[in-house]
């Protein structure tokens, strides 16, 4: 039976271990965490559960070619997913709101009420989502019959790339007559995908929410990751955390084409081998640090060099005894007078609150979160100096709770538990490069990348892969499983065997 070693268990590194174990493989996974889930996780503060990952997941609609692989997985049986009606407000201070509804068209009736002169932009915008909406499911095609089927069949795909995708949201943005919708179509950009997405880009989520395939899973990210944990588990994969990979040991190929891999080296010094090593860990430091940057082509180097990441960011967790049930899931607001935060003007607070999930809070008060894209410079200069970085962390949670006074009259007396998390936390339990929280942005310049993908091997290096974020240009739970699905399918076709799949027995499914 072929080993591998898997460096990470993040949702890419639990997938390749699951779905390896299911091709026969004898898998091992290597995480330098006490936990698994990597970024898709959630942690708990006197009685309330902070989650730092998914508020939406394509795969959410039963049936689905991505909630088939969640099922693979053991995570979406016995789990609920909410599907909101609107799962954002943005409100302007003139108490004018965008309430972004999930189902398109009462989003576009919505919006035309609002703005009934800018009707035309608001239709084709509605248009670009309802015209997404056959390509949200991320399929993985079996053989060469599906693949050609499924390249005919994103032709259309390719068609609204090549026009959305060049078109960024805060040009869309700018053709609105109304300076409310104008500036909240900005926000909704901003928090969907950060500067310079394009169009294309930012009605993804919407399109998956309107065929109710981008729901919230019940129990939150950490139990999400759990649950792929459960099923490796059960599938006879071997688990080894606090062991942290510092290097991914080379030998030369008998064969002479290059180098091969041939297992890893752990922080603590241990050796340990294996005939494939795949790594699901920050796409950098494997790259760079594992592997000493030996393996690199100008493009590899290229893409590290010059793409977007997603920014690092700071997440103030606030436990409340108040019932917050009655808002939109997440609520924007601007403030009348802008605060600094770690060097920066905010004038809009994003607040998110967890009360459709019971996990998360107890009965009749809400878990609550606020967060910041930050700079990660910033951080790990002041991590330095331990006292000033827990001064910050105090300080910008004292001003984030001043300013959810202005939306939320008396919560700063109702709070009971208070966490803030930075760069420097993110960098410290997942290892991403500059904290970073999904891999590589979707811009005007990356957005065909999406659709193309991103090598999985490195050149003069046999023996290794790399699957998760990093190699999945927009990242995402979805993108992490499929990529770890189409790691080991590659290593059984390199096998020459058949690729399969299964789905767990009743018996090992946990209800939430
Ligand atoms: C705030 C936030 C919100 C998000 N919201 C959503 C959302 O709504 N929907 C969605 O689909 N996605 C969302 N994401 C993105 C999603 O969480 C990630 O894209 C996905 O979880 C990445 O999975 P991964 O396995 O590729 O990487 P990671 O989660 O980074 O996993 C890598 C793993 O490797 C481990 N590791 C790193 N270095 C080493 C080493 N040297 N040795 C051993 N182990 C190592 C890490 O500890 C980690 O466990 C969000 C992310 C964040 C941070």
């Amino acid at each position: 039976m072929k080993k591998i070693i898997i460096i990470g268990a993040g949702i890419a590194g639990l997938s390749t271990g699951c779905y390896g174990q299911m091709n026969g493989y004898a898998t091992r996974i290597f995480e330098l965490h006490d936990k698994p889930g990597g970024l898709c996780t959630s942690w708990k503060r006197k009685g309330y559960t902070f989650d730092g990952c998914i508020e939406w997941t394509i795969g959410s609609k039963t049936g689905s070619d991505v909630n088939r692989i969640f099922a693979e997985l053991g995570a979406a049986q016995g789990r609920r997913f909410i599907h909101h009606e609107v799962c954002h407000r943005i409100e302007g201070s003139n108490g004018r709101t965008l309430s972004v509804y999930t189902n398109i068209d009462q989003l576009e009736r919505h919006m035309k009420e609002l703005s009934p002169a800018d009707s035309a932009a608001i239709g084709e915008l509605c248009n670009v989502g309802r015209r997404l909406t056959p390509f949200v499911d991320l399929v993985d095609p079996s053989g060469l019959f599906e693949q050609i089927k499924m390249t005919f069949g994103m032709l259309p795909f390719i068609g609204i790339l090549l026009k959305y995708g060049k078109i960024p949201a805060e040009a869309f943005a700018a053709r609105f007559s109304d300076p409310f919708l104008r500036r909240a179509l900005t926000a909704f950009a901003d928090v969907n995908g950060g500067t310079g997405i394009p169009v294309a880009g930012l009605m993804y989520a919407p399109a998956a929410m309107h065929i109710r395939n981008g729901g919230y899973p019940l129990g939150g990210s950490l139990e999400f990751a759990q649950a792929i944990e459960r099923r490796y588990l059960d599938l006879g994969g071997e688990m080894h955390y606090r062991s942290r990979v510092e290097k991914i040991l080379v030998e030369a190929d008998p064969a002479g084409r290059g180098d091969r891999a041939v297992g890893v080296r752990l922080a603590d010094g241990s050796e340990h081998r294996a005939d494939v090593v795949i790594s699901a860990a920050d796409g950098h430091a494997t790259i760079f640090d594992m592997l000493e940057g030996r393996y690199v082509s100008g493009k590899i180097r290229g893409y590290y060099e010059k793409l977007p990441t997603f920014a690092s960011w700071i997440q103030v967790s606030l436990g409340v005894a108040r019932d917050l049930s009655k808002e939109a899931p997440r609520v924007s607001f601007w403030l009348d007078l802008p605060v600094k935060i770690a060097g920066q003007k905010i004038d809009r607070i994003d607040f998110r609150h967890f009360c459709m999930d019971p996990a998360m809070a107890p009965p009749g008060k809400s878990a609550v979160v606020v967060t910041f894209d930050s700079d990660h410079a910033y951080w790990k200069t002041l991590s330095q100096d331990p006292e000033r970085y827990e001064a910050e962390k105090k300080k910008i949670a004292a001003i984030v709770i001043g300013a959810l006074e202005c939306r939320l009259p008396g919560i700063s007396g109702q709070i009971e538990a208070v966490d803030v998390s930075t760069p420097m936390t993110v960098e410290r339990y997942t290892g991403n490069w500059q904290g970073s929280q999904e891999g590589w942005r979707i811009t005007t310049d990356t957005i065909m990348l999406m659709g193309i993908g991103m090598e999985k091997t490195l050149p003069g290096l046999t023996n290794f892969y790399m699957a998760g974020q990093w190699v999945e240009p927009g990242g995402g739970v979805s993108a992490a499983a499929l990529s770890a699905r189409r790691v080991i399918r590659m290593l059984c076709k390199k096998d020459r065997k058949d690729f399969c799949s299964t789905l767990p027995s009743a018996k090992n499914i946990t209800q939430i």
